[in-house]
């Protein structure tokens, strides 16, 4: 089995990277590095073919050829997920999510390869329904500062839906909600890395807002093994986009206490501005991943956050 994975120098292409090795697949990467690093797949180097490609402008036509041949399964993971990343540059943030997939879906149509597409809990928006199910179609700002990414991710389902209905082709959606753990960037702004980051340097933790936003945190190696148990989903048994993430939840201030138990310190926190749009709540809802992919989280959030603490002590 020969798999493309783009963005599979990042925080969770390096993890897919690694479980897809040791299933004994061949492994391309094709990442330009805008926020993923080389450092992340160095230790699997000679295993892998990488190219610095970027999805936007990477056409079937003037793709890099892959030392393996043809791609039986595509996951497209390339895009910057966290908030401050993916704002800093919106256009590029659009432009990879919607002329990203819309070269992937044309690339899988070419090699009659399989296409598991990342999308993301954004695709509720600030949600007025709590828990979110799939069947919830969201509440998103279309002008605001998180629309290149939420509204970029919304167009990307929406070209995949109707390829499998007009083209009739294997295309699969995962919305991925909060995940955290090793081969985070230490400047990646998400919530659990600044707040290792800042534990490790005795610094205060950040807190945006009062705190009492939530969200539902997901080890990073639960999340990939619900990729891959979508990815061997029989064909016919795929219905319609699955959410992928851990539902237990917290408010933000809850998770400095976790911190606080994991890490063994007092933390001092400082509070900053709610940054705009900011969803107050965030849980999903996983019935449909546990009944058509036997899957559901197995690492509760004070093992994972040990971890990746210990991940974060030798990164800074
Ligand atoms: N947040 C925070 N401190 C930080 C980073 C984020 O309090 O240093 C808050 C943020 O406002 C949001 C939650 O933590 O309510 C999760 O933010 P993150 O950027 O991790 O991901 P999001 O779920 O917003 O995409």
């Amino acid at each position: 089995m020969h798999a493309l994975v783009t963005g599979g120098a990042g925080f969770l292409g390096s993890h897919l990277v690694r479980s897809l090795l040791q299933r004994q697949a061949q492994v391309t990467i094709w990442d330009n590095l805008h926020t993923g690093r080389e450092k992340n797949f160095l230790a699997v180097r000679d295993q892998i073919d990488f190219h610095n490609a970027d999805i936007r402008f990477t056409t079937p036509e003037n793709a890099p050829t892959s030392r393996f041949g043809k791609f039986d399964v595509i996951f497209n993971l390339a895009c910057p997920a966290s908030p401050p990343h993916y704002q800093k540059d919106p256009v590029y943030t659009w432009e990879t999510s919607v002329l990203g997939i819309h070269n992937m879906l044309r690339l899988s149509e070419m090699h009659g390869a399989k296409l598991l597409h990342a999308s993301t809990s954004e695709v509720y928006g600030d949600p007025s329904v709590h828990p979110q199910p799939e069947t919830y179609w969201g509440n998103v700002n279309t002008v605001g500062i998180r629309s290149c990414y939420d509204e970029g991710k919304r167009a990307a389902e929406s070209i995949c839906a109707d390829y499998v209905r007009f083209k009739k082709q294997d295309v699969r959606l995962f919305r991925i909600f909060n995940t955290y753990g090793e081969y985070m960037h230490p400047d990646d702004g998400r919530v659990i890395s600044n707040f290792c980051v800042a534990a490790l340097k005795g610094e205060a933790v950040p807190v945006y807002g009062d705190g009492t936003q939530t969200r539902s945190f997901c080890y990073a190696s639960d999340l990939i093994a619900g990729i891959l148990a979508l990815s061997d989903l029989p064909r016919e048994k795929y219905d319609g986009p699955i959410n992928l993430g851990n539902p237990s939840e917290f408010t933000i201030a809850e998770l400095v206490g976790v911190l606080e138990r994991v890490s063994g310190k007092k933390l001092a926190v400082k509070h900053f501005p709610l940054p705009a749009d900011d969803p107050k709540v965030r849980r999903p809802v996983i019935e449909r991943a546990q009944k058509i992919l036997g899957w559901q989280p197995q690492v509760a959030l004070e093992e994972g956050l040990k971890r990746t603490l210990a991940y974060f002590a030798g990164e800074i």
